[in-house]
């Protein structure tokens, strides 16, 4: 059980530590329940959750390694990509999201690392389209350098995603291409603009215990914690390392939110990909064990998710309404691009390659390609 005092602090904790981490999890679960929506009470409205969704902007193609992806370029899944969408295209995504309840639009582009140019051009002017659209505005788009951030920030941007996925001793039997300091490094840069950080992880890679608390002391240090942390669990894609992985269970996500809330308590924690496989029993739990955002909309990037029709309803059934957007930050400013202050710098930072051997990443990259293309992004 956790102590009155820790269940009661209002001052952010940065040095957590894995033990007490692994002890917060395995607290008996009434008792976890309880100290986590005692916190959650604390910091946030217990009715309301933010509702985001997440688009492909670019699809496939990626040229990471990363086990659990099926973007990765190298493993045959199925997924059929799309070079990087147009503003218009975006722009009629980003008002059926609004129309059906979305504060928050998050554009996910399968690339390593931003690369100045026209496409990113591209992208700062959906920035600025939707921050028009009075949505927060999200992007995932890989590392990226200070300057790059800043002009997502100039944009509009509010918010950038960069999961550290897991922890740092097990993100070497993840991911070969990068390092977990790469990760690091990219969070940094978005800090030193504007923009607040979205990053959160994965459950259910083969990772022990041990590892998930990891993730949380990584993410807990980080001064000031990321304003939202999204936790997924694993969704198995044919084809890609981690096909045969096991589904964790839904007491594990209950555990993961509960602890994820506790030792961050201002933070949004995001009940991200895996939704499908949970009952609407095992979410409610979630969101009372602090969970209180969700991704919404059939498609997760390129893997289901539950209909927003579905999510609307579930709401109702739980007396849970939607949170407006900028309720937690402001809405930033955008610049439109003949106003900017910032040039391209044209950098080419040495993002590190550490290029291991993962046995599992080995084997899918070597698997032949199926010889027909079932499913249609
Ligand atoms: S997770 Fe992102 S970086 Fe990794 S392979 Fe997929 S698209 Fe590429």
């Amino acid at each position: 059980m956790i102590s009155n005092e820790s269940t009661h602090m209002t001052k952010t904790k940065h040095d957590w530590t894995k033990s007490e981490i692994l002890d917060i999890y395995n607290t008996p679960l009434m008792e976890l329940l309880y100290d986590a929506a005692t916190i959650h009470r604390k910091h946030h409205d217990p009715n309301t959750v933010q509702v985001s969704t997440l688009l492909s902007i670019k699809t496939g193609g990626c040229p990471e390694d990363c086990g659990y992806c099926p973007q990765a370029a190298r493993y045959h899944t199925d997924i059929k990509g799309n070079d990087l969408m147009t503003v218009p295209h975006v722009k009629a995504q980003a008002l059926r999201a609004k129309a059906s309840g979305s504060s928050r639009v998050c554009m996910g582009a399968a690339w390593r690392n931003v690369k100045d140019g026209p496409e990113f051009d591209q992208v700062l002017e959906m920035v600025r389209t939707i921050n028009k659209l009075d949505m927060e505005v999200c992007c995932t788009l890989g590392m990226i350098t200070e300057n790059q951030a800043k002009r997502l920030a100039e944009a509009g941007l509010y918010a950038y995603n960069h999961n550290l996925d897991t922890s740092e001793d097990y993100y070497k039997d993840v991911i070969s291409t990068r390092a977990f300091q790469d990760r690091l490094d990219t969070i940094d840069n978005v800090r030193k603009s504007n923009v607040t950080v979205c990053s959160g992880g994965i459950i259910g890679m083969g990772e022990a215990l041990e590892d998930r608390a990891g993730m949380l002391v990584a993410l807990s240090s980080l001064n000031p914690q990321p304003e939202s942390v999204p936790i997924n669990a694993l969704v198995a894609v044919e084809g890609t390392p981690m096909a045969e992985m096991e589904p964790i269970s839904i007491w594990e996500m209950i555990r993961m939110v509960a602890t994820t809330r506790i030792v961050m308590p201002e933070t949004q924690v995001r009940l991200s990909a895996g939704r499908t496989e949970m009952s609407r029993e095992g979410q409610a739990m979630c969101f009372f064990a602090g969970a209180n955002s969700i991704f919404a909309g059939d498609k997760l990037l390129t893997t289901p998710n539950p209909d927003v029709g579905e999510d609307m309803a579930m709401f109702k059934l739980l007396g849970l309404t939607p949170q407006k957007p900028f309720t937690k930050v402001s809405q930033p400013k955008t610049l439109e691009a003949s106003e900017s202050q910032l040039q391209p710098l044209g950098e080419k930072p040495k993002w590190s390659r550490p290029g291991h051997s993962i046995e599992r990443n080995e084997t899918a990259k070597a698997k032949p390609k199926p010889s027909v293309s079932t499913t249609d992004l």
